[in-house]
């Protein structure tokens, strides 16, 4: 049996964990899912239309929201008592995070973005490395193989199966186990109440942008799209915008409709994040910008010109 993490916020579901079922299904094991959680449980429906038979939801006090070593502890307790041959999760950053929690508590390695899995013995991945500049292959020398897949490596594919059995179990937490937990929340919603994941269009601002300020002009090119704004890591530094915008690395990783890169110069660590969109727009002043590699169509000039420009554009022939 594969142990698959289905990561949610308050039951919501994390799209990624689709695709991590997707690609567990394919090893050719049977499929249960687990949701750390009492709220979890409402995602029966959705796990078992992707494959699993089961719905594992650890369920206690301590668990009232984001409680990453708390899922690495529940997820031992399903291990010691099942035996599954893989735990699996998406490699978002909570996923990566929840199951090195759980290899940390079983004393293995785990295998983070990984692009293909064949289990044996060893088992074996192809994984990314360096931004997804590197595929790494090898081999993990470990009975039970933890590992994330790499994010939209899977297209999500339904089983069409019914509805998953839901299976509440209290996790044995210790005290330190909720340590890391959430105090607060910024939603990190768009002003149409879009967050970077879920956005169909991405209008992406780096350096170039030159200040906070100069973000007003990307804000109306997103509304007018129906999209969010995001930015590169110097943005967020800087403090002009907040992290939960970031795109990249160490920010969200995105695969939008439409990707607009306007000020931003390409660095590995940027491209590991919006590769995957499915039309890529640069503005630049830089002929020579390492970003225009990944771009299907480019403009070279000023963004402070060019993004009022095709606002107005875009007005009118809106009407
Ligand atoms: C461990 C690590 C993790 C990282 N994680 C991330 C991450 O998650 N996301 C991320 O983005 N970065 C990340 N970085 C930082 C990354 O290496 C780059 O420093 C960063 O992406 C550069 O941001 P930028 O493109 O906005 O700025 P720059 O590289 O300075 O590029 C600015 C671009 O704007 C163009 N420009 C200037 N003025 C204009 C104008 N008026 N109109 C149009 N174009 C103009 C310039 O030609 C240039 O191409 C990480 C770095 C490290 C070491």
């Amino acid at each position: 049996m594969i142990l698959v993490l289905i990561d949610h916020d308050q039951s919501e579901i994390d799209p990624l964990s689709l695709r991590a079922l997707t690609a567990a299904r394919k090893l050719g094991h049977e499929i249960e899912a687990v949701a750390i959680g009492s709220d979890g449980a409402q995602l029966a429906a959705i796990v078992g239309e992707y494959g699993a038979t089961k719905l594992h939801v650890a369920a206690h006090d301590a668990i009232t929201d984001y409680t990453p070593m708390a899922s690495g502890r529940a997820l031992k307790d399903l291990v010691d008592k099942f035996k599954p041959v893989a735990v699996l999760a998406a490699g978002s950053p909570r996923g990566n995070e929840q199951l090195a929690h759980l290899a940390a508590f079983l004393d293995i390695p785990m295998a983070a973005e990984c692009s293909e899995i064949t289990l044996g013995s060893p088992h074996h991945v192809l994984r990314a490395r360096w931004a997804g500049n590197l595929i790494e292959s090898a081999h993990v020398h470990s009975e039970l193989l933890v590992a994330t897949l790499l994010s939209f490596s899977v297209e999500a594919e339904s089983a069409n199966s019914g509805v998953a059995i839901v299976l509440t179990f209290e996790p044995a937490l210790e005290p330190a186990d909720s340590i890391v937990k959430v105090l607060s929340r910024d939603s990190g919603q768009s002003k149409a109440g879009l967050t970077l994941s879920d956005a169909k269009v991405i209008v992406s601002g780096g350096r170039g942008v030159g200040g906070p300020d100069g973000f007003g002009n990307l804000e109306e090119l997103a509304d007018l799209l129906g999209g969010t704004v995001g930015c590169s890591r110097v943005v967020t530094s800087s403090g002009w915008r907040p992290h939960a915008e970031q795109v990249g690395q160490t920010g969200t990783k995105v695969a939008p409709d439409l990707y607009i890169a306007a000020g931003i110069s390409g660095a590995m660590q940027h491209i590991a994040g919006m590769k995957n969109s499915k039309t890529i727009v640069v503005i630049n002043t830089d002929p020579e910008a390492p970003i225009l590699r990944y771009a299907d169509y480019a403009i070279i000039g000023d963004l402070h010109q060019v993004i009022p420009a095709l606002t107005s554009a875009i007005r009118q022939a809106k009407g």
